[in-house]
């Protein structure tokens, strides 16, 4: 759903009219926003993804929010990579 013109139209508009990144702007930093985000999640429901509320984030900050979701209920997302676990093996070597 995300890949549609219609999200992509919400998601330009939702930056366009809260450019900063919510959450950094709530600690008193000045982060261009880069994502909107469902407020609530809809996974997966088409009434929720587009109606829900939205909110912008920067990268970091959606991504940290996400990473805490997906800890919740793990069953739902499946797209998880091995980027993490690489990069962790990958240093503290020498
Ligand atoms: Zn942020």
């Amino acid at each position: 759903m995300h890949g549609t013109a219609n999200w992509q139209k919400r998601r330009a508009a939702q930056l366009a009219s809260e450019p900063l990144c919510r959450k950094c702007k709530a600690n008193g930093l000045v982060v261009s926003a880069t994502v909107a985000d469902h407020i609530e999640p809809h996974r997966g429901d088409p009434e929720k993804f587009w109606t829900g509320e939205l909110q912008s984030l920067c990268d970091h900050c959606h991504n940290s929010l996400k990473q805490k979701e997906e800890r919740r209920d793990e069953s739902l997302e499946t797209d998880a990579d091995g980027v993490v676990a690489e990069s962790l093996f990958g240093e503290g070597r020498v």
